[in-house]
């Protein structure tokens, strides 16, 4: 049983002109489609076969989790993105932010600290604990809440793949364009 790769929740050039078309190609179509190709390779004729994605993230290690993470982690990030997106949370999402963190603008200040101070490649999350409230992650190559306590609420790639095309160099406009898409009622559906 294969792992197969989501639709793109939009058009490619849907995210323009905050993320590019040919950003999306590269980076749906070659890096996300690769860690999704490279799994099924190794997972072929082993025990994870059987398993869904989920499940095969949290058995491995070593190549074969770093593709499936990453095949959760972009899958994720596509969905915490849409055209039109923007803006500030509402409803029950917005008092958790402002209970963990004071204001909207300070969250997102915040988060935008988390994602350019990650050393190299990563992923800034907004996660929410087992107690209910909310905090900010940073996690190193494919590394996931999901392997852990925290349930993943929203997260910025910060691999320079995600914004090389757009931006070269300058993490930081990437994340200043970021906050222009987020698809907070998907962030909101996420919430336990
Ligand atoms: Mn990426």
């Amino acid at each position: 049983m294969a792992i197969t790769l989501p639709a793109l929740p939009y058009a490619r050039d849907a995210l323009a002109p905050h993320i590019s078309a040919e950003t999306i190609d590269f980076h749906y179509g070659k890096h996300h489609q690769a860690y999704l190709d490279n799994l099924n390779k190794q997972i072929a004729g082993t025990e994870f076969e059987t398993l869904d994605l989920e499940a095969i993230i949290r058995k491995s290690q070593g190549g074969m989790f770093n593709n499936a993470a990453q095949v959760w982690n972009h899958s994720f990030y596509w969905n915490c993105l849409a055209p039109g997106g923007g803006g500030e949370p509402k409803g029950k999402l917005a008092e958790a932010i402002n209970a963990a963190f004071g204001s909207f603008a300070a969250f997102k200040e915040q988060f935008t600290q988390t994602a350019l101070s990650t050393f190299g490649s990563g992923w800034a999350w907004l996660v929410q604990r087992p107690d209910g409230s909310l905090a900010l992650v940073s996690t190193s190559n494919a590394a996931t809440p999901l392997t852990g306590s925290d349930t993943a609420l929203l997260t910025c790639d910060v691999w320079e793949h995600a914004y090389y095309v757009d931006y070269r160099n300058a993490r930081a406009k990437y994340v200043e364009a970021f906050w222009n898409l987020v698809n907070w009622d998907f962030v909101a559906r996420q919430m336990r």
